[in-house]
C-alpha cells in the first residue's frame, strides 16, 4: 500500500519537473504563417516571438540597414498618439517589447502577462498591418539607426572603417575574405519607397513565424487562425545567395587598437569545413575542447593569459573558430609560438580519449539546465526553427551524444588542416615606447638648447 502511494506520488509528481523541449505544437495557417505553441514553466505569463525572415544578409552592403531601419518604423505609432500612444497601450496590458534586427532574421520580442495575450498580440498585429509610415517618422527612424550604430557616420569613420582599424579581429579578417562588407550602409539616402518594398514583400505571413510560450490560453488557435490568418501572403521571393569567401586573406597581420598600453591580444582564426553529419553539434565540442587545450596550455601550463578561449562564430554562410588569448604585449610571440606549438600536437595527435569524453559529458549535462523559464524557451525554438519537423525541435543533447571521437577527430584534422589566420590586437604604444619616445624629445630638446647657446 505504501509503495503504491508512493508510486502515484512519483506519477504525480514527474510531469511538473521534466518539461520535454524538443516537443512542440507546430501547425501552419492557410496563409502560411507557421505557428508553434509550448505550455512552458511559468503559467502566468506568456513569451512572444514573431520571427520574420528578412535580415542584414539579404541586401547589398550599400542597403544593409534597410530591414533594420523598417524594424524601428514600425514602433512609429498606429494611429495620432504616435509611437508614445503605442508604448502606453503595451505598458497598460502590463507588457514589454522589443525587437532585433540579425544577419538572418527580424524578430519582434514580447513578453506579457498571460490574461493578456491575445490583447498584446491584437497590438503586434496592428503595429504589423496599421502603421503608417511618412516621411517624418522615416527621419525619426534614420536618426535612431544611425544613433544606434554609433553616432553619425563621418567621413573620418569611414576612412577608419576602410583602414580596418575599426573592426575586431574576426570582422577584420570577414571583411578581407570577402564575407563581410567593409563599411556600415549609410540610411541616409533610403527612400519610403524601399521601406514600402521591403515590407510588402517579406511582411508576409508565408515569411513569418509565430512563437508562444507559457501559460497558453485555450482558445490561442482560434484566435489566431481568425486574426493573424487573415494577412494576405504574397508570392515568396528568392533570398539572397550568399557567396562564401571571394577574396584571400593574409596569413598574419598585426592591428593597432588604441594609442597606448601594455596588453594585447592574439588570434588563430579558422574556417570550419562544412560537414555531412552532425556539424554544429561537432564543432561545438570541438570549440569546448580546444577551450580547455588553451586554458591548461597559456593560462596553467605557462601563466601568459587569463581568460584565453575559442569561439565559434558564423558569417554569412560561413563559420569561424578562433582560439584567443589576452597577454602583455613582449609576450606575444612566446604566447604565438607555444600556441603554434599546441596546434601542431593536435594536428598529429588528435583528441585525448579521456578529455573528449569530460568535455562531451559535461555538454551534454548542461543541456539539462539551459533554457530553463518561459522566455530563453522561446529564444531556444527561435534559434531552432530551421530545425523544426513534425512537432518536434532537435534535441541538443542527443545531438552532442552522437558524436563520436573518430567523428571529432576527423573534423578537427580537417580543421586545422589549413594553416589558418593570426591576428595580433595591441595599441600603437607600450609605455617603454613611450617613455623611450620621451626621453629622446628631452634629449634633442637639450641638444638644441645647447647648440644654440654655443652659436651666441
Ligand atoms: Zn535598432
Amino acid at each position: 500500500m505504501r509503495c503504491l502511494m508512493l508510486f502515484c506520488l512519483l506519477l504525480g509528481a514527474t510531469p511538473g519537473f521534466a518539461l520535454d523541449r524538443s516537443q512542440v505544437e507546430g501547425y501552419l495557417l492557410e496563409n502560411g504563417l507557421q505557428v508553434l505553441l509550448k505550455t512552458g514553466y511559468e503559467r502566468d505569463h506568456v513569451s512572444i516571438r514573431l520571427v520574420v525572415g528578412i535580415g542584414f544578409d539579404d541586401f547589398p552592403c550599400e542597403r544593409q540597414e534597410l530591414p533594420h531601419l523598417l524594424e524601428h518604423l514600425l514602433f512609429s505609432g498606429i494611429d495620432d498618439s504616435g509611437e508614445g500612444g503605442l508604448e502606453t497601450r503595451m505598458q497598460a496590458l502590463g507588457g514589454e517589447w522589443n525587437a532585433y534586427t540579425s544577419s538572418a532574421d527580424t524578430t519582434f520580442v514580447i513578453e506579457a502577462p498571460a490574461r493578456n495575450q491575445r490583447k498584446v498580440l491584437d497590438l503586434l498585429l496592428a503595429a504589423l498591418r496599421d502603421t503608417k509610415i511618412d516621411d517624418n517618422a522615416l527621419q525619426i527612424s534614420k536618426k535612431i539607426v544611425e544613433r544606434e550604430d554609433g553616432g553619425h557616420y563621418t567621413h573620418l569613420q569611414r576612412w577608419l572603417d576602410r583602414q580596418d582599424l575599426g573592426h575586431r579581429a574576426s570582422d577584420q579578417l570577414a571583411v578581407e575574405l570577402g564575407l563581410k562588407c567593409a563599411e556600415r550602409s549609410s540610411v541616409q539616402d533610403m527612400t519610403l519607397a524601399q521601406v514600402d518594398a521591403l515590407r510588402q514583400h517579406w511582411y508576409a505571413p508565408n515569411n513569418m513565424s509565430l512563437i508562444v510560450v507559457g501559460g497558453l490560453d485555450r482558445l490561442l488557435p482560434a484566435y489566431l487562425e481568425r486574426t493573424y490568418g487573415q494577412l494576405e501572403p504574397v508570392e515568396p521571393g528568392e533570398r539572397r545567395v550568399l557567396e562564401g569567401v571571394t577574396h584571400p586573406a593574409e596569413a598574419r597581420r598585426e592591428l593597432t587598437r588604441g594609442w597606448l598600453g601594455e596588453s594585447a591580444r592574439l588570434h588563430w582564426i579558422f574556417l570550419e569545413p562544412v560537414l555531412d553529419a552532425g556539424h554544429d553539434a561537432t564543432y561545438d565540442l570541438l570549440q569546448r575542447y580546444l577551450d580547455w587545450a588553451l586554458y591548461s596550455e597559456l593560462r596553467l601550463q605557462h601563466g601568459l593569459s587569463y581568460g584565453p578561449a575559442a569561439q565559434r562564430e558564423s558569417v554569412g554562410d560561413t563559420g569561424l573558430l578562433s582560439l584567443n588569448a589576452d597577454v602583455d604585449r613582449d609576450q606575444v610571440e612566446q604566447a604565438e609560438r607555444l600556441l603554434g606549438q599546441m596546434i601542431e600536437r593536435l594536428r598529429k595527435d588528435g583528441l585525448e580519449p579521456a578529455t573528449f569524453e569530460r568535455i562531451k559529458g559535461a555538454a551534454i549535462a548542461r543541456e539539462a539546465w539551459t533554457s530553463q523559464g518561459n522566455s530563453a524557451l522561446a529564444d531556444y525554438y527561435w534559434g531552432a526553427l530551421n530545425d523544426y519537423a513534425e512537432g518536434r525541435v532537435g534535441e541538443p543533447g542527443q545531438r552532442l551524444r552522437e558524436v563520436s571521437l573518430a567523428q571529432a577527430d576527423a573534423a578537427l584534422k580537417g580543421l586545422f588542416a589549413a594553416p589558418g589566420y593570426v591576428r595580433v590586437e595591441k595599441p600603437l604604444l607600450g609605455y617603454d615606447q613611450l617613455y623611450g619616445l620621451a626621453a629622446l624629445g628631452l634629449g634633442l630638446m637639450l641638444a638644441a638648447v645647447l647648440l644654440w647657446r654655443r652659436r651666441r
